[in-house]
């Protein structure tokens, strides 16, 4: 399972996109998306999310 971005939540801050190490993570129109088929499920991006806007999905 990938985590995912509640994308009424993702104020698009783009720090999410930088913590990823394998580059999941991409600018969307007003929010951010997790590539479900990239994401290895490492959490990194939900600690950093300032609007707690990312959970497993
Ligand atoms: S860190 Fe959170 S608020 Fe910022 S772009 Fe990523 S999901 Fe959206
Ligand atoms: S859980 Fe890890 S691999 Fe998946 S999107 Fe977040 S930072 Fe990237």
């Amino acid at each position: 399972m990938a985590y995912v971005i509640d994308k009424d939540a993702c104020t698009n801050c783009g720090a999410c996109a930088s913590e990823c190490p394998v580059s999941a993570i991409s600018e969307g129109n007003g929010f951010h998306v997790i590539n479900p088929d990239v994401c290895i499920d490492c959490g990194a991006c939900e600690s950093v999310c300032p609007a707690d806007a990312i959970s497993a999905g």
